[in-house]
């Protein structure tokens, strides 16, 4: 008889979450059918090894084989009696526990008293999962006969500021989690799980769980669980019914309009020397320019992927597009505000320039709350929801060739760091710039439409 794969970090979060879902899981890894598991960004890569110069990494094994080598590894180097330097540590220590837990521990240093542990997130905080996680790494490394002294997360530390060249040391924070892993009996769960894959499916327990994260894989087959299809928010009053008064005030925006929209990145591990995890900052703009005898040209700036930090290109480029005459106008223009008080702030030399487009701007979502007829039974304003109102023939998603070999419908953040990424092929660097470009360009299609919505209100009435 094929004895049962071992159990893995997954196979406890999802028993931990649902048996029914662990269940599923493991009759199909048993049918041959893997699961796979999405590797670290490569950015979170570098930082993590920058965090320790003398690090040992054991590649991700995949088969029973790889395994067995992984482990060696992970032993090889554990039993090394040199003494161990600053910065030294195993990435992706792969151990076995005598009762069939098999671990890839994320780091595991040398403590003056034994081994210590961390499971690496790339958020600010921690979630029950990730001591779950801890706690079954801790079992089977003292299952192994190690002593575990420490074990917690490696947190990004907002503060940290990126000094540039790769230097990451301090992004990460450590958190104990000593103190909570007696609440977890790992050998019990272990026990139990092994009863729980020879016994009967499970029924289903709709709830929570079943959408929680990326939710179950099983959803969809799981009827009774299935999510309830998504309806897209309707606007407040289901339409756009406008007070006549709001083309008078629209005529009164000077010459040239400019309809102006940013795009903005804000990632954990900080790429551009100078910003924080999850700073926000501006990669993209795109602004579409109304002359006084009403026609429009197209404008853009999109942050060269392999240039460096963008931000002084972004505030040039942007002073020389909006000049300084006429309205510029944006939807919940406090996200374009901040981001021109952010660069004013950066760049000493560009403030008083920057400062003084911010009288220009006219939000437009100030103007359409203010101006709508219908009284607000909720929906939603976002810039979605109107686009759909006013540009219900512009497809506002993000599309990437399939044949690209990458997610073919993305946000423009993850297209933008798709493109930002090392080593990233020519043919999908111009795609993304391609599709962003296409994105920034729709979008200032919605704020025209809108504009025109605005100055035909007092005529339609
Ligand atoms: S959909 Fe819900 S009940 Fe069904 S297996 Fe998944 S988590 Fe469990």
């Amino acid at each position: 008889m094929v004895p049962a794969p071992l159990f893995h970090s997954d196979d406890l979060r999802r028993w931990r979450s649902c048996e029914r879902r662990f269940w599923l899981a493991r009759h199909r890894l048993q049918r041959g059918e893997p699961a796979s598991a999405p590797g670290p960004a490569p950015e979170a890569d570098v930082a993590l090894r920058a965090s320790f110069p003398h690090a040992d990494t054991v590649a991700a094994p995949q088969t029973p084989s790889q395994w067995l080598q992984a482990m060696r590894h992970t032993l090889d180097c554990l039993d090394s009696d040199a003494a161990m330097p600053e910065g030294w540590a195993i990435l992706g220590a792969c151990l076995t526990s005598e009762d069939r837990a098999q671990v890839r521990i994320d780091v595991l240093t040398a403590g003056e008293h034994g081994l210590r542990l961390f499971k690496v997130r790339h958020a600010t905080v921690g979630d029950d999962a990730d001591v779950d996680t801890v706690a079954l790494w801790t079992h089977v490394a003292a299952r192994c006969g190690f002593a575990v002294q420490g074990a917690g997360l490696l947190l990004v530390d907002t503060d940290f500021v990126y000094p540039g060249h790769g230097c990451y040391a301090g992004l990460f924070r450590e958190v104990d989690l000593r103190p909570v892993l007696g609440s977890r009996p790992v050998a019990q769960w272990l026990h139990d799980m092994r009863d729980c894959e020879h016994g009967p499916e499970p029924g289903a327990t709709p709830g929570p769980h079943c959408h929680q994260g990326s939710g179950c894989e099983f959803a969809a087959s799981c009827k009774a669980c299935a999510p309830p299809p998504r309806s897209r928010r309707a606007l407040p009053g289901g339409a756009l019914r406008l007070d006549p008064a709001v083309t008078a005030l629209a005529r009164t925006w000077p010459h040239p309009r400019r309809c102006l929209r940013f795009d903005t990145i804000g990632t954990a591990v900080p790429v551009w020397s100078g910003t924080r995890p999850y700073q926000t900052l501006p990669f993209q703009w795109s602004c579409a320019v109304q002359a006084a005898d009403g026609s429009w040209s197209d404008h853009q700036f999109l942050a060269d992927a392999q240039g460096g930090d963008p931000r002084r290109a972004f505030a040039l480029s942007l002073l020389q597009v909006l000049g300084d005459e006429g309205a510029v106008l944006a939807y919940n223009a406090g996200f374009e505000r901040n981001r021109i008080r952010e660069l004013a702030q950066w760049f000493e030399d560009l403030a008083p320039a920057l400062e003084a487009l911010l009288p220009r701007i006219v939000d437009l979502y100030q103007v359409l709350r203010s101006h709508q007829q219908d009284p607000v039974k909720g929906g939603s304003w976002s810039f979605r929801a109107i686009a759909r109102a006013v540009a219900p023939d512009i497809d506002l998603a993000l599309r990437l060739d399939p044949a690209l070999d990458a997610e073919h419908e993305s946000s423009a953040q993850s297209v933008f760091a798709l493109m930002h990424r090392p080593g990233q092929s020519a043919a999908v660097r111009q795609a993304c710039r391609e599709a962003l470009q296409a994105h920034g360009q729709r979008e200032t299609v919605v704020l025209r439409r809108l504009l025109a919505l605005f100055e035909r209100a007092g005529a339609e009435q």
